[in-house]
């Protein structure tokens, strides 16, 4: 996909997309960032925008972006253009030293049928030491027309002799309006769906996708009758009641762990709509009334109070405590 297609990371796509149209793209740079955001996608992205046969003005006449349809950028996007390389973790889980050389080998020729060289080294974290090693020289000087990209969710774990010779960009999670957006065009989900999806992603399309979609609108749905129910009454039989709905069905410690999840998410949303802080900060914004209805019982100390009850229940889980009496007690403490 496009840099002008991409949803989110606009500042950031903008300025590869200037220092492309420029010609002052440092040559070996990081995308890092936590997983299922788009930074390969952004890589790929810039490859196109390097090569394609029409590129296109974009931000405005700042910058360019590949167009998307010439055999350039199809050829890119299907990994199989002669110059844009991608190298990736093998079988073993690791990217081995003979992975890398073949690479660099291959950059110190000129493109072969585009204008540029691009190396994209996905899970780059995965790189052995040697391999890393071998890496050095190469991103010390990259050989005339390449440009290397290293993409990872753990920088850390990069050597810092590598790190050090390279430019990082720093992907941050997408807004969940943003995820939304997404799951909605691409992966064909309902408004609803995508919305609740969304609001437990923490920013990354990944996570929304690979929660299941299904279970995820069922624990926003017993989340917001749990906090319903607490905000109607001090009753501590109704309040276990409402424990029930909160851990009826759920089948494990996972399952319960995911609608308490659920419940902070809600509960951050609280604490949004009583600072009066823009709407676009809303996780759940599509559930605002229901929220709202929910403010005349919540006032900040409730909310922080039941935040921290969740924080604390999902420890408990982590250790081991049982899933009913962790649904009760939440239940009589929000
Ligand atoms: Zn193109």
């Amino acid at each position: 996909m496009t840099f002008r297609a991409m949803t989110g990371h606009r500042s950031l796509l903008a300025l590869l997309a200037r220092a492309t149209a420029l010609g002052s793209l440092p040559p070996s740079l990081i995308f890092s960032g936590p997983d299922g955001i788009g930074k390969r996608m952004a890589a790929v992205a810039l490859a196109q925008a390097l090569n394609c046969e029409r590129p296109i003005p974009w931000p405005e006449d700042s910058g360019v972006s590949g167009c998307g349809e010439c055999a350039a950028c199809r050829r890119i996007v299907r990994g199989v253009h002669a110059d844009v390389l991608f190298i990736e973790p093998a079988d073993t889980g690791s990217i081995g030293i003979d992975q890398v050389r073949e690479a660099i080998d291959r950059a110190a020729y000129r493109p072969f049928e585009g204008r540029k060289r691009v190396v994209i080294v996905d899970e780059a974290d995965t790189l052995v030491q040697a391999a890393q090693n071998a890496l050095l020289k190469t991103l010390e000087e990259p050989p005339a027309a390449s440009v290397f990209v290293l993409v990872t969710a753990r920088p850390d774990l990069l050597l810092p002799t590598v790190r050090s010779r390279c430019q990082q960009l720093r992907f941050g999670p997408l807004a969940p309006a943003d995820v939304a957006d997404v799951l909605m065009r691409e992966h064909g989900m309902a408004s609803e769906e995508a919305r609740a999806a969304a609001a437990a992603s923490d920013g990354s399309i990944g996570r929304a996708i690979d929660g299941g979609a299904d279970e995820i609108v069922a624990s926003r749905e017993a989340a917001a009758r749990l906090l319903q129910t607490a905000a109607a009454s001090a009753d501590p039989r109704r309040r276990l009641d409402g424990a029930k709905m909160l851990a009826g069905g759920a089948s494990d410690r996972g399952d319960l762990a995911r609608r308490l999840r659920a419940v902070s998410s809600l509960l951050r949303d609280l604490a949004v709509l009583l600072s009066r802080a823009d709407d676009s900060a809303l996780a759940n914004a599509d559930l605002k009334p229901q929220l709202q209805s929910l403010l005349r019982s919540f006032d900040d100390d409730r909310a922080l109070r039941a935040f921290s009850a969740v924080d604390t229940a999902l420890s408990a889980l982590d250790r081991n405590a049982s899933p009913k009496i962790v649904a009760d007690w939440v239940a009589l403490q929000i």
